[in-house]
């Protein structure tokens, strides 16, 4: 592949705080494909491309021919069609988002013309309460399932609860806030990790996500107790905070949803 075959630019870059940004890509020329709220796409780099500066170096170097290629969950509404939007976090390490956080406006990259995975809301039943639980970037799909779909959900509960190291890393805690003071039947819980390296005194939950959805505690902030038998619950991020939940949940009586064996919790692991 050549550098001309890049099929898409950056049209915003976002940083939200060091090594974490948002980024809006616009396809050149062509059209998005119809996709669900919760699902991902692939973004793309030639060897070739320049790592951001404090990012480590790569040992051996990568491949200057090659495409490197990596799976991005959308986080901006299925029903807008002129961008797509990502929340990505760096790697240092890593071989490609080094690489995208030396992107700015107007800089173009490879973006899959196709959508896939199975992380929707399509398998929850009309009326079920939504639990979303997130770490770091993991909030990404849950935002383009809410930009599309809280509006039109009526007789259930939906909650967020995000986690991360310090307040300044919550992405999107604007945003949801003001979903929270619109919608009352929407509960936002941001939780920070690290509450000592706050600057300003953090007046919100503090832990593991896990720790704070224990017992009493959980109807306290999400506004509806979990049950199996009336929600479903969805995990992306972090393996060791999917891991913990699925333990806690497993001892609530949930089940993980399969192909073949219908459950009421849904993961989406980034690696
Ligand atoms: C379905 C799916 C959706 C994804 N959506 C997102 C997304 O919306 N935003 C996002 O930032 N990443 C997302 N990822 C992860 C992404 O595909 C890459 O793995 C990540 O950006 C690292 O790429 P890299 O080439 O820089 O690192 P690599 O050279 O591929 O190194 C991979 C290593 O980086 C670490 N790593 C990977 N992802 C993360 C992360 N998010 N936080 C901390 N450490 C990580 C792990 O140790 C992993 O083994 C998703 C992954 C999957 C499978």
């Amino acid at each position: 592949m050549a550098i001309t075959d890049y099929n898409a630019v950056v049209a915003q870059r976002v940083d939200v705080a060091s090594g974490l940004m948002i980024l809006r890509v616009v396809p050149s020329g062509w059209a998005l494909p119809p996709f669900k709220a919760g699902q991902y796409t692939v973004l793309g780099l030639m060897g070739t491309a320049r790592r951001a500066p404090f990012t480590d170096p790569e040992e051996p170097p990568a491949d200057p021919a090659k495409l490197i290629r990596r799976a991005y969950s959308i986080a901006s509404s299925s029903v807008e069609d002129e961008y797509v939007e990502f929340y990505v976090t760096l790697v240092r390490s890593g071989a490609l988002t080094p690489r995208l956080f030396s992107l700015g406006p107007g800089d173009a990259l490879w973006l899959s013309p196709k959508v896939v995975g199975m992380f929707t809301l399509d398998q929850v039943p009309e009326g079920h309460n939504i639990l979303l639980i997130a770490t770091g970037t993991g909030i990404a799909p849950y935002m383009s399932m809410l930009r599309t779909h809280l509006s039109e959900i009526h007789q259930a509960r939906v909650a967020v609860v995000h986690g991360a190291r310090h307040s300044w890393d919550l992405g999107y805690h604007a945003e949801l806030q003001t979903m929270r003071r619109l919608c009352p039947r929407f509960a936002y819980v941001p939780i920070v990790s690290d509450p000592e390296e706050e600057s300003v005194p953090w007046k919100g939950r503090t832990g593991f996500i896990h720790e704070n959805l224990n017992g009493g505690d959980a109807r306290e902030s999400l506004g509806f107790r979990p049950d199996p038998s009336d929600t479903h619950v969805f995990l992306c991020g972090n393996p060791l905070m999917i891991e913990g939940m699925l333990k806690l949940l497993s001892e609530q009586g949930f089940a993980e949803h399969a192909k073949g064996r219908p459950g009421q919790v849904h993961l989406e692991k980034y690696w």
